[in-house]
């Protein structure tokens, strides 16, 4: 799909608190004269409204104002997982919720069948708005996935595994949903959408970078490659989670043994630690650590060195300026990042280890939401 510099525009302001010429013409990659004429078209138009950039009220006369798209306010939708739950929140384009919903998460071959309940509620939602108007659902997954292809079928089922994928249907999620509700859908690996709320949040750009996340429902990975996500051929890139750490290690849900995951699980089982803690509760155990409890924070170091060594082998390959990691457990992720950078110091080649920054995600627990509303706009950045 081609879309005109005007619809580029329009695009970009619908999911903005409120843009100005020179973020469009650096954002779309336009000449500002480009931009300038696309402005005065839609303003004239009445397509874009020109407003105070403090108080939101139409401009009058001289002063910084900013431009929104007219007509009903847009709220962007975002699905996702926690503990055994899915999630749905509207957000305005303040990026602030409006309103949310939540129910028992869907089985996981259940496929994008499952999510049409969840979907119906915050259409049901945003209709009670009769100045807004629902334009998107981001669906963020817990677990490998490939827009238009789906989730890989391969995992296994056997008895007394974890938990495993919550997604593992092979289908195209986001033109079924989209026909369904005739709204736009997209569905995204959740760590590469929190990745992209980090890229684009940050004032210096990075181009190469690899995205931790660490909670209780596991570890992911994304890969920023060149200024671009590295989401492979399958949507297994950046799974972190399952690279093997010992082949007689124990059956994972992904069918391999002794993968990272697994170790970790096993890192934070009561027995082996001395916290009485889920077996992967981690935001128990960062809790904890808050309180200064010296078992819980020694776990989450222990965490952050096992972590440092596949985290070494991958810096080797890509040459990433930073890693970031997730902060959804707030500043106890620090020694989850001290136990990496123990490791890395060690294990990574002395260029590697000096160079790649280790840092704590700048946006709190709000990445995610940052990048459901930049994925929205992937499209009309290319043009
Ligand atoms: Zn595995």
């Amino acid at each position: 799909m081609i879309l005109s510099t005007d619809e580029r525009v329009l695009e970009y302001a619908r999911f903005s608190g409120g843009v100005d010429r020179s973020e469009l013409a650096r954002e779309l990659d336009l000449p500002q004269p480009t931009v300038v004429s696309s402005v005065r078209r839609l303003l004239a138009a009445g397509r874009l409204l020109a407003v105070d950039a403090e108080q939101g009220r139409a401009a009058r006369g001289p002063g910084r104002h900013v431009l929104r798209a007219s007509g009903p306010k847009p709220l962007l939708g975002l699905v996702g997982w926690r503990g055994g739950q899915v999630r749905a929140t509207l957000y305005d384009t303040d990026q602030q919720p409006v309103a949310a919903t939540q129910r028992e998460a869907p089985a996981p071959r259940s496929g994008a069948e499952g999510l049409v309940g969840i979907i119906e509620e915050l259409v049901a939602q945003a209709a009670r708005r009769p100045d807004a108007a629902l334009h998107t659902v981001v669906v963020s997954v817990p677990a490998p996935f490939l827009r238009g292809k789906g989730a890989p079928r391969e995992h296994s089922t056997l008895r007394d595994l974890p938990r495993g994928f919550h997604v593992t249907n092979a289908e195209d999620f986001d033109g079924y949903l989209a026909g369904r509700f005739g709204l736009t859908v997209i569905t995204e690996n959740d760590a590469n959408l929190a990745a992209l709320g980090e890229q684009y949040a940050r004032t210096e750009r990075i181009d190469n970078a690899i995205y931790l996340t660490v909670g209780d429902d596991g570890i992911g990975s994304a890969v920023i490659a060149n200024g671009r996500l590295a989401r492979g051929a399958h949507g297994y890139g950046g799974e972190i989670a399952h690279l093997q750490l010992d082949r007689n290690g124990p059956l994972c849900h992904c069918g391999g043994r002794g993968c990272l995951w697994m170790r970790v699980r096993e890192l934070t089982r009561p027995g082996s630690a001395a916290v009485e803690a889920d077996p992967t509760n981690l935001s128990a155990l960062a809790r904890l650590s808050d309180g200064r409890d010296p078992g819980a924070q020694r776990v989450l170091a222990d965490i952050g060195r096992m972590l440092g060594r596949p985290l070494g082998h991958l810096s080797t390959f890509l040459d990433p300026e930073v890693i970031i990691v997730e902060a959804t457990l707030g500043a106890a992720v620090d020694h989850i990042i001290g136990g990496i950078a123990e490791t890395f110091a060690v294990e990574a080649p002395p260029v590697i280890a000096r160079n790649v920054r280790l840092e704590r995600s700048s946006l709190g627990n709000t990445a995610e939401v940052r990048g459901a509303f930049e994925i929205a706009r992937e499209a009309v950045r290319r043009g």
